[in-house]
């Protein structure tokens, strides 16, 4: 079976439309997104609403938890603070206790699914090989997909080897066959890794194989809609240049 993965779709819905668009030209059955539908991105209703439509399985990321009161604002930056505070009063009842349902791991599956990382699911950014080895060292699965750090990347580490990492571009694939991994596919609507496209992964769990894909969106409809809502510009600015 072939599963499309999303992570940190931020309220961006012109970004997961687009990504949306291309999952659905692949043969990926499923779509399962690793959290973060919402904050910093001005329409996380509508997002909230396509992940509700068109996923299997959704987690909670640190922003969603914040929006629905489980986590506290203060380990969040002045930017993502204001953004949460502006999610929470303009979002839809229904969409907030939508949320209030996610975790943010599941442990359930062939592979491993967490928002930030197997040692904390929810705020760790595994950017280094340091990290990412104490990672592989607690995770109970082979392979294990993360989001958060809204970077594509891959660690691997290979019997009697220490692990090694390496950023991933669009239409990078990997044979997953052997070997313990750690993967990001990067963020749908906010990606920090200087390419400003909407980021995904097709993951193959019977050939083990996982193939990076970026996609063009209308960032402009994006920055408008952020704009509009008169959140901070810099939230828009930054969507030009993937960071
Ligand atoms: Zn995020």
């Amino acid at each position: 079976m072939q599963i499309a993965l999303v992570s940190d779709v931020h309220g961006n819905r012109h970004a997961f439309n687009a990504v949306l668009d291309d999952i659905a030209t692949t043969d990926a059955a499923e779509i399962w997104c690793l959290g973060d539908l919402v904050g910093y991105g001005a329409e996380p209703d509508a997002c909230v609403e396509l992940a509700r439509d068109n996923t299997t399985i959704c987690l909670a990321g640190n922003h969603d938890l914040a929006v629905t009161g489980a986590l506290s604002l203060e380990e969040f930056s002045r930017g993502a603070e204001i953004a949460a505070r502006w999610t929470r009063d303009v979002m839809e009842e229904d969409n907030i206790a939508w949320l209030r349902r996610l975790l943010p791991l599941d442990v359930d599956r062939s592979v491993g699914l967490y928002h930030a990382s197997p040692r904390d699911p929810i705020w760790e950014y595994v950017l280094s090989a340091l990290l990412a080895e104490l990672c592989l060292d607690v995770q109970s699965h082979r392979i294990c997909i993360v989001g958060h750090s809204h970077v594509a990347l891959s660690f691997v580490r290979r019997e009697g080897e220490l692990a090694t990492g390496e950023p991933r571009r669009a239409g990078d694939e990997l044979d997953l066959s052997q070997g313990e991994w750690l993967l990001n596919p990067g963020s749908v609507g906010q990606p920090r890794d200087t390419d400003p496209r909407a980021a995904w992964l097709l993951l193959d769990l019977d050939r083990r194989n996982g193939a990076w894909r970026r996609v063009k969106y209308d960032v402009k409809g994006a920055q408008a809609a952020i704009r509009a809502a008169r959140l901070p510009d810099s939230l828009a600015e930054r969507l030009s240049y993937g960071q």
